[in-house]
Formats: C-alpha cells, structure tokens, sequence
C-alpha cells in the first residue's frame, strides 16, 4: 500500500516529539511531547535576540521497506557549530543522536514511499526569561525535534529561475555559517521583491559580484567538465548535500574547484559554453537551475543532463538502489 505525503511542505508533524533541556548548566534527560504546543516565557530569550538555531534532514523508506537517516551526524556536528556561534548551550551530539534514531523509528509508519520522505527539523531555542540579557547569550536552552512527512517538492526538471542578487547580501557576512532564523529573516526582503518583480523562484546571492548561494541552498556551476562552488567561508552554509555532491562528482570523474568565482565567469559560462547550474540542499536535493535574471535580462540555462544525473546519484544512494559506498545512511530499527 503506497503511503502518500500531504500537499504542502512540512504542514504535518508527526504527533511527538523529543525534548532536551539545558538548565542549571547540565542537559536533563529526553522528555517526550505532543507536537501541539510549546511552553514558553513570553521573555524568552529568542523570541526577543534572535538566539535561535535549526537543522534539516532526512529519513527516507528504502526500496525493501527499511528505513536510514542520511548524514544524522554532520547535521549535529553543525547545529553544535552553530549553538557556538550563537552563544547557546552545546547539544550533547550521543544524546541528539539517541533522540533522532528514537524518533525516526516512532514516526516509522508516516514515512511516504520514495519520492517522499521524513523531513526532520531540531530546533535550539534560547530560553533565558530575562529581556534585560541583549548583551549575553541564553544560558538556558531547549532543543526539540520535529519530524514531518513531505514529498517530491523540488521535482527533477521543473523551472527554477534565479534572480542574481550583486547589490545585497543573504545576511551579515560572519553569520553565513550559522543555520538560523535570523539569516532567513535577513535574506526575506530580497526574496519576497524577486517573487513579485521577476516570478524568480529564488535568489542567488552574489555581493560584488561574488557568487555565494541562494536564500536556502548552495549553489554550483557545472562548465564542462569542472564544477566550481565557492571555498568554504564563514559567509555561506556549509551544506551536507554540497559536500555529498562533491564527493559524488569527484568519484564520477569531475575536476573539483572549490574557489571563488563571478556574475561574469557564471553568464559566460552559461551562455557561451552551455555550462549548467545547480542548487544543492536536503530540500532542493541536487535541482538543475532553468534561467538566471541578471541586470534585469532573463538567461535560459539550456542544459540540465549533469545536474540531473547528480541528483539519481545522490536519490539512489538514500532510497537503496545502489551501494552506500561513502557510509552516509544509519539504519533505523523500526
Ligand atoms: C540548510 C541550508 C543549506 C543546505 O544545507 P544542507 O545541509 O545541504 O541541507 C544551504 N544554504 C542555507 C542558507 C541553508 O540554510
């Protein structure tokens, strides 16, 4: 019997979830809850600073009917990164492991067939009840785990314009790295007017010229048989899917740059030696970019074959068609 994802992106939780406090200066035990609500202090610390961090990953329902986790350790690896750079408690990464395993295999059954899967969202919250701390981080925390089934949504070869963005940035330049809130919030402006402006689906942004990555995934320009992608700074997001892609491409025979590049090197790329463009992302997956707006001209981007060969590549390994030669998948005992 297929199981089917509901319409709309990550608009249904599975009904628990697990809840890790951090107070007194020690993490408490795993409390399990229901998705419904949450108590917090009006005061809370997040909800006025800004001391909010989150994760995405993916748990997907094999070809034999058993369940992994993709990469559940570089997604606790970075949130601890980002908990750092935001002045919160530390996740305790065996405990954040413990609570994911835990929870894929509750949520086992709302896992949808392939080209569905479960989304998983940890989310750190700074829970200090104090407005008068603006100036120091929360030294209280919660982190919770929710987990929703979702489909196919960035479906291999639909359009995918990109507004290139040269003027603004996603979000001030030593937070690139940190997966929160206050970066989308930042980057928002810039998304909503090239929605309204340009029917643009995304914004690729390149301060001065220089070629970072789009609102919510990262970003890689395939000319030939080079894929460049920009060196890891503290200005973007490190992505799990970047770095699952690259080694991917690497192994298919692809000349690797990780180097800085330009709106200029991009367009020439595209319109001069049929170079093909990439967002990558656990959501986006590896999706094939269909046009740029640059300087207010419309580019089609006419080739899509690599992208889309990436993307089987990376879908193949998660849903267990091929070997998971690169150890990425934790097999959930449902
Ligand atoms: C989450 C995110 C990505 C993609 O990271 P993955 O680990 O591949 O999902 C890229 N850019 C931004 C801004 C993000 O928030």
């Amino acid at each position: 019997m297929g199981r089917e994802a509901p319409a709309v992106f990550g608009s249904v939780f599975h009904k628990d979830m697990p809840v890790l406090v951090f107070e007194n200066g020690a993490w408490q035990n795993v409390r399990w809850q229901d998705t419904k609500a949450i108590e917090l202090s009006p005061g809370s610390h997040a909800l006025h600073y800004g001391s909010e961090c989150f994760e995405g990953l993916k748990a997907f329902r094999q070809k034999d009917d058993s369940i992994v986790l993709f990469r559940p350790d570089a997604n606790i690896a970075r949130m601890q990164q980002s908990a750092r750079l935001l002045n919160l408690p530390v996740p305790d990464a065996e405990a954040f492991h413990r609570a994911l395993v835990e929870l894929v295999a509750r949520a086992a059954d709302d896992i949808p067939d392939a080209p569905g899967s479960l989304y998983v969202r940890p989310t750190l919250v700074g829970t200090d009840p104090v407005i008068g701390k603006a100036g120091v981080g929360s030294d209280s925390a919660i982190l919770y785990i929710l987990a929703s089934p979702v489909g196919d949504y960035f479906k291999a070869g639909a359009p995918m314009k990109l507004l290139v963005e040269t003027e603004h940035m996603r979000c001030a330049p030593h937070m690139g790295r940190v997966k929160c809130g206050g970066n989308y919030a930042s980057a928002l402006p810039w998304t909503v007017k090239a929605r309204n402006d340009y029917g643009a689906h995304q914004v690729l942004f390149c301060p001065n010229g220089d070629v970072q990555e789009t609102g919510a995934s990262n970003f890689a320009l395939i000319n030939g048989n080079e894929i460049i992608t920009k060196p890891l700074t503290d200005e973007f997001l490190h992505g799990v899917t970047r770095d699952s892609m690259l080694k991917m491409a690497a192994d298919m025979g692809y000349q690797i740059s990780e180097r800085n590049f330009t709106v200029d090197e991009l367009r020439d790329a595209v319109e001069n030696n049929g170079a093909e463009a990439i967002l990558t992302g656990t959501a986006a997956v590896i999706s094939s970019v269909t046009a740029f707006v640059i300087d207010g001209q419309e580019i089609e981007v006419k080739n899509q074959e690599k992208g889309l060969a990436l993307r089987k590549a990376i879908t193949d390994i998660q849903y267990g068609l091929t070997e998971d030669r690169y150890g990425w998948l934790v097999k959930i005992d449902a």
